[in-house]
């Protein structure tokens, strides 16, 4: 997600006639896109802005700006008192206030044409770019990315006990589906191939602008033994999406991340099966393999549901690969309760599992409820178990595609190999130099295969 804000605030910029650098500190504007969802994270992003301080003092000219979940969306005042360095704060998903900051600066300094010329002012104000669906490519960009990411849904109206996005994020916000489509059918039109649909809980895309009776807040946990998601008896919204950006020519993949095991509808499952733009990669975190946890996470299933919703995945979209997330160390986990999540792992067998140590967020319901009793050595342990076990796995799983031959769409060019991906989207690396194959869809058989990304050749 914040990669996306971060391309979508540099296209607003470039309307401005900003060009894009490599160079921080002989840049005329740095934007820091911070992350605050561990506090590790929270920890980088304050030695970023930190670090920011020396080069305002040697170019006070330079525009400072911090963006995304460190500023939140409820205002900014602490952070203008502790850095009073940095020009421009901006929530996240949120361009505008550095492109009002630039187009007020430069209106100040009209009569100065260096800073007119250097910022070509539009008549219209504020560009579309800045919160609309004509989103232009990075000029550098342009004609060379070939995936892209797409936010449909901002915020979430979830709040899991451990999560901060909510407050940082705001609710749930779906965008309209002829603005999306919009925004796609550009990236096309730029050379874009693929590209990944985001949402917090991405198959709750539209819900929220069906009205307050399939607003997240009505659906009731207590139910979650069965599917909720069904019960709403109407089209999926996001199903509706996946079949209108499948009609854009040229287009060739459409991906989507993050779901909810809630929201995950057979229906939904059998679009992705249907659909031949719609690859067959499920991502669906699971958070614990414990149901007391789950339950202290208020996360609205239990690992019955987690269980029946894999097996539904793969009866229904039968070559699909899975990832989920798991947060080891979460206030009270026992031993016991740990193990009870290696073994969720090792009989479920996922593609990929992301792992993070728990770490209090403010505001959160754990931070006032619950009390961070793991020590942070044991959720090291913890951590390194279920990546050992991970890759065991994965390694096991990836060896089946050893001298098979897989389509891959190629993204770009690393060590003097071409990279790309499966539809189930694990990592191929293949050498051929007859060609720029960047873009295009390839048949590659596999030649080597590990945990974390294969080799081939291409075939015929
Ligand atoms: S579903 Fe839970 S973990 Fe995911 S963003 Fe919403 S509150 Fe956070």
């Amino acid at each position: 997600m914040n990669e996306a804000d971060s391309h979508r605030l540099a296209s607003a910029l470039e309307k401005l006639g900003v060009k894009h650098t490599d160079d921080a500190e002989s840049a005329d504007i740095l934007v820091l896109n911070t992350c605050v969802v561990r506090q590790q994270a929270e920890d980088a992003a304050t030695g970023y802005i930190t670090q920011m301080k020396p080069m305002k003092q040697r170019n006070p000219d330079k525009v400072l700006g911090v963006m995304g979940c460190m500023v939140g969306v409820r205002g900014n005042s602490p952070l203008r008192r502790t850095f009073p360095w940095v020009d421009v704060f901006m929530a996240p998903s949120e361009p505008a206030p550095m492109v009002n900051w630039l187009l007020q600066r430069a209106a100040r300094s009209l009569a100065d044409e260096e800073t007119s010329s250097r910022f070509a002012l539009q008549d219209d104000g504020v560009p579309a770019s800045a919160t609309g669906a004509d989103r232009r490519l990075a000029e550098h960009e342009t004609g060379k990315r070939v995936t892209a990411n797409v936010p449909i849904v901002f915020g979430c109206s979830h709040a899991c006990t451990f999560c901060i996005i909510p407050f940082r994020r705001g609710v749930e916000r779906s965008r309209p589906a002829h603005e999306i489509v919009s925004e796609v059918r550009s990236l096309v039109d730029q050379g874009v191939r693929e590209v990944t649909l985001l949402g917090q809980i991405v198959d709750r895309y539209g819900y929220d602008l069906l009205g307050d009776a399939y607003h997240i807040r009505s659906y009731n946990p207590g139910a979650a033994s069965g599917h909720p998601s069904q019960e709403l008896a109407i089209d999926s919204p996001l199903v509706k999406l996946l079949r209108d950006l499948s009609a854009i020519n040229d287009l060739q993949r459409i991906r989507f991340l993050t779901g909810h095991p809630n929201w995950m509808t057979d229906e939904l499952l059998d679009a992705v099966h249907e659909l031949p733009k719609v690859m067959p990669h499920i991502e669906v975190p699971v958070q614990a393999g414990n149901d007391e946890v789950l339950l202290s996470m208020k996360r609205g299933y239990t690992t019955s549901d987690y269980r029946r919703l894999i097996q539904r995945i793969r009866e229904r979209v039968p070559n699909a690969s899975i990832a989920t997330d798991v947060i080891v160390g979460f206030c009270g986990e026992t031993e016991a309760q740990f193990l009870d999540t290696y073994q969720l792992l090792e009989e479920l067998k996922l593609d990929v599992t992301h792992l993070a140590r728990y770490s209090t967020r403010p505001h959160t319901a754990a931070e006032r409820n619950l009390i961070d009793d793991v020590a942070e050595d044991e959720k090291m342990r913890r951590l390194q178990v279920l990546d050992s076990q991970q890759e065991r796995i994965v390694t096991e799983i990836n060896a089946k595609f050893l001298d098979a031959t897989l389509e891959i769409l190629v993204e770009d060019r690393f060590k003097d190999k071409w990279r790309g991906r499966t539809p189930q989207n694990k990592l191929v690396f293949f050498d051929d130099d007859t060609r720029d194959w960047r873009g295009q869809l390839v048949q590659v058989k596999i030649t080597a295969t590990g945990p974390w990304s294969m080799q081939g050749a291409r075939a015929g």
